[in-house]
């Protein structure tokens, strides 16, 4: 840590490059270490339906919580996990646990979890999942999967394989962050997809920004054409709640419904008690 404290008056940049290398090396340290020892906790966090309000899903977010600098974002570690070869038990952590927490939940409630491009490459992913089911006892059709557009640009038919055995089970498929990567509509056609999440950067923008809206308005038609459920992540106002019902939006995810929170209070919301909304992420 001293090192780190230091940083700032590093002289040049060798120096600092030094730093940042061995900044780097203490993560992974401490992230093998993590893996281990259960430092990773999954929060939930509620789809609700826009019609009736009613929560029909919880999407399972992984946090690391870091002994000396407090809870590390997955933005920073999946990607590390991934350098560093520990997805694929990351993954297999999230679906175990995430299936097994679904079953303390109400029938109708679903739970949907990230998967890594990564996790397509091994070929454990399909077993991982039906042990997951098998062990939890939670039926596969409360089960979905969010995959993003990356997981399309993998070579070969692979991912593509593999994710129509995994809709064969009845599991959901969900293409994530949807509007930020190289999206083509062959992909929405050609991948078993049962659900678009529009990536919140277009509902952020929603209230002065027309292309936001357009944009939005277009992705929701062509989800509901093609039979799609369509859920709009980073509702965090009335406003943009109000304006993706009136649009036919299914589903909304944000702040406004509550945020990521551990499983505990994750699942008395999903059984019914009322949401908070204070800051629990
Ligand atoms: P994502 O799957 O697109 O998840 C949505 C992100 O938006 C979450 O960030 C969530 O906390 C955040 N969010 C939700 N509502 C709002 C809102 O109203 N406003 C704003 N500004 N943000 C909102 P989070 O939890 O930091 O996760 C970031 C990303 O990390 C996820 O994006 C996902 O790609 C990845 N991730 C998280 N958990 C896992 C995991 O278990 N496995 C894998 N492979 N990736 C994961
Ligand atoms: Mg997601
Ligand atoms: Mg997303
Ligand atoms: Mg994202």
């Amino acid at each position: 840590a001293a090192k780190t404290e230091k940083r700032g008056t590093c002289k040049s940049f060798a120096a600092s490059m030094d730093a940042a290398a061995q900044e780097k090396n203490r993560l992974e340290k401490d992230l093998r270490q993590a893996v281990r020892s259960g430092a990773l906790e999954i929060y939930y966090q509620p789809l609700v339906n826009l019609e009736s309000e009613r929560i029909e899903c919880f999407e399972a977010l992984l946090r690391w919580h870091h002994p000396e600098r407090g809870t590390i974002s997955p933005e920073v570690f999946i990607p590390l996990a991934e350098e560093l070869g520990l997805i694929d038990q990351i993954g297999r952590f999230v679906l175990t646990h995430a299936c097994q927490e679904a079953m303390t939940w109400p029938d109708h409630v679903k739970v949907s979890v990230n998967v890594s491009p990564l996790q397509f490459r091994n070929g454990n992913l399909l077993s991982t999942v039906i042990n997951a089911l098998s062990s939890s006892g939670l039926p596969a059709g409360r089960l979905e999967l969010e995959v993003t557009e990356a997981v399309l640009m993998e070579k070969g038919p692979r991912p593509a394989a593999i994710l129509r055995n995994l809709r064969a089970f009845g599991i959901g498929i969900s293409l994530d962050d949807f509007g930020t990567g190289y999206s083509s509509l062959s992909y929405l056609l050609n991948y078993p997809f049962t659900k678009i999440k529009i990536d919140k950067s277009f509902i952020l923008n929603l209230h002065e920004d027309t292309t936001s809206r357009a944009v939005i308005r277009a992705v929701i038609g062509l989800g509901r054409s093609l039979g799609l459920t369509v859920a709009a992540e980073g509702v965090e106002r009335e406003l943009e709640r109000d304006y993706l019902r009136e649009e036919g939006c299914t589903q909304g995810q944000g702040y406004l419904y509550g945020r990521p929170q551990p499983s505990a209070e994750a699942a008395l919301v999903a059984n019914g008690y009322p949401m908070e909304r204070r800051d629990a992420a």
